[in-house]
């Protein structure tokens, strides 16, 4: 496992104290404003718990989706969790709400507001990262997918107070340190969209895994830089590096979807002017779906499809082989996790984070982030 030691929640003396604890609440609200998928609430209850079990006031700060989001909704879907410990929840601003945590009782939580609400917040203003710290003895980081940002709410409050990592937070630097250091039968799959964003990525896991299958629209730029035909295909305006439009350890789609006047199944040779690419097709299903079970271990971000538009056949198709497996693996991104979500399967074998740029630039960087650096012990 790659070597990074973070000062961990399980050794902070947290008794009778106020504990902020900056967490993951980012959760898709539903048409009628509740709660909609709970995955990643659900990753956060154990830290919840242990902070509430050794006695802590617990103030809870996230953001939830664009700018004007509330978490109201997220305050109730959490307490309907974990019912025996109170969660009431406060639009009060940052500066102004010291007094309410005052009178926080042991083992509940008040939870703020969506922080992103507050300006100085994505600019890490020190005076926003200085009122947040004021309303605790102590500061716990559990939310794993903004650690790839400075914000005054991680990187910030963590400079401030004793700061310590969430036990969430420890199983995804844990996790991910192991996809860093892949056993010899190794397989990485890249999907979705924006090759330049996935680039440092895919350099770095060519360091060590053997191969790489690249579906999604990372497969689009990928048959276009080797000269094949993407017709309309969504790809991205900076062309794929000659080296890696060479390397022969990425692998293409045989196949894909395609959407014409209708939709079907064509070699990647017989691809048509007006042809959109929407999926990798089914002999790569089985291809891929062998590959996988053939596996020790895989790591796994992106889809294979537009995914949001319904062509879901060829990430379930990978998502079903990986579950029916024994291949151990570490999934990431939205669309991907939700594939695997429409499974059941054992967490301690399929790793599934809740983090998708985080994931993305931790493996790239080899295992740094700014809002880690500050837990680092
Ligand atoms: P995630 O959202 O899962 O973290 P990305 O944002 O990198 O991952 O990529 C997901 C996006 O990739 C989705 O919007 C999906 O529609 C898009 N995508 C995947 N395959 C294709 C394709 N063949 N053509 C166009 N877009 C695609
Ligand atoms: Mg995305």
């Amino acid at each position: 496992m790659a070597n990074i030691s973070l000062r961990s929640v399980r050794d902070a003396d947290v008794s009778g104290k106020r504990v902020l604890l900056r967490t993951s609440l980012n959760v898709p609200i539903a048409a009628d404003g509740s709660v909609g998928d709970q995955f990643r609430l659900q990753k956060d209850i154990a830290t919840i718990e242990l902070l509430a079990g050794k006695g802590a006031k617990i103030v809870l700060v996230g953001y939830i989706g664009r700018e004007g989001g509330t978490l109201e909704p997220v305050a109730k879907a959490l307490q309907a969790l974990i019912p025996s410990i109170p969660v009431t929840f406060t639009t009060t601003p940052a500066a102004d709400v010291g007094g309410e945590v005052a009178t926080l009782k042991e083992g509940t939580c008040l939870m703020l507001e969506n922080i992103r609400k507050e300006p100085g917040e994505e600019k890490n203003d020190p005076a926003l990262a200085a009122s947040l710290a004021k309303l605790a003895d102590v500061f716990v980081d559990d939310a794993f997918p903004e650690a790839h940002r400075a914000y005054a709410s991680n990187v910030g409050v963590a400079s401030l107070l004793p700061a310590y990592a969430g036990l969430l937070l420890e199983e995804e630097v844990a996790r991910l340190s192991d996809a860093l250091v892949p056993p010899a039968q190794s397989l990485a799959i890249v999907g979705g969209a924006k090759f330049e964003t996935k680039q440092p990525l895919l350099e770095k896991l060519l360091t060590v895994y053997p191969h790489i299958l690249l579906g999604g629209a990372l497969a689009n730029d990928l048959l276009k830089a080797r000269g094949m035909p993407v017709g309309e295909s969504l790809t991205s305006d900076a062309p794929v590096p000659e080296d890696l439009a060479g390397d022969e350890r990425i692998l293409m789609p045989d196949d894909v979807r395609v959407q014409g006047e209708t939709v079907r199944v064509a070699h990647t040779a017989d691809v048509h002017a007006d042809d959109h690419i929407v999926d990798i097709g089914t002999l790569t299903e089985v291809a891929w779906s062998k590959q996988i079970e053939d596996s020790e271990f895989v790591l796994w971000n992106g889809p294979m499809g537009v995914y949001e538009k319904g062509f879901v056949d060829g990430t379930d198709v990978l998502a079903k082989a990986l579950v029916e497996s024994n291949t151990k693996a570490v999934i990431g991104g939205g669309d991907t996790a939700a594939a695997l979500s429409k499974f059941t399967f054992d967490p301690a074998r399929i790793f599934v984070s809740t983090g998708g740029g985080a994931m993305l630039e931790f493996l790239a960087n080899g295992g740094t982030l700014p809002a880690l650096e500050v837990l680092k012990k």
